[in-house]
């Protein structure tokens, strides 16, 4: 079975398309048995997207750390709930189960956990498809950012171009399963011309 992991919000946001977006997302995984590995609270976005693959019957895998085990917070009916010692452990654990990355609307927890998956596919540590649910626009600004960072040299056009965006799941889906990463020598290349 194929694994991907979503971060997204531990907010639900003021507009419900972002909520509407992650039931989406979710019922796409459980049809397409696809499992959902997150970071295991049953707040915001993240509590949206796991209940609505259980309530079909899909599975969820939960990767929480211990400071955050209260019981408000943590998802009582994931499948698999694995707590870790920190949070870098978690993020350890999160990318042993997952074959790819999703983002949706979230805030600071969503944006650290998609760039640090980009940051590893930009070294070669991993060659797993990294994309953006961009659902309503909500990550405009952000993609304008990383535009700003090549035209500046900061950032190479084939590492921008390993991020994967569409509005529309089945599109983002597509690219997702159709992603090469650089290989080992692009990789190199690219570093070397920095
Ligand atoms: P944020 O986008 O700042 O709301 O953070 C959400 C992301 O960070 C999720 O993908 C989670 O993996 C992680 N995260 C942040 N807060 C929590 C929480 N209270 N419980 C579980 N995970 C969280």
């Amino acid at each position: 079975m194929k694994r991907f992991a979503v971060f997204c919000g531990s907010s639900i946001g003021f507009n419900s398309i972002y909520s509407d977006a992650a039931k989406n997302l979710g019922e796409y995984f459980f049809q397409n048995n696809i499992g959902l590995v997150f970071g295991g609270g049953k707040i915001g976005l993240m509590g949206v997207i796991a209940d609505t693959i259980l309530n079909n019957g899909g599975e969820v895998i939960g990767v929480i750390p211990h400071l955050l085990r209260h019981d408000e917070v943590v998802h009582t009916k994931a499948t698999q709930m694995i707590f870790t010692k920190k949070m870098s452990k978690r993020k350890v654990k999160i990318s042993q189960l997952a074959d790819g990355y999703i983002a949706l609307a979230g805030g600071f927890g969503t944006l650290d956990e998609i760039f640090e998956a980009l940051t590893l596919g930009q070294l070669g540590i991993e060659n797993k498809p990294v994309g953006i649910l961009n659902t309503n626009g909500f990550f405009n600004h952000t993609l304008l950012q990383l535009d700003v960072m090549v035209k500046e040299g900061f950032l190479k056009q084939t590492n921008r171009d390993m991020l994967l965006v569409s509005q529309d799941i089945d599109e983002l889906m597509r690219k997702m399963n159709k992603y090469m990463a650089p290989t080992i020598s692009e990789i190199v290349q690219t570093i070397a011309s920095k």
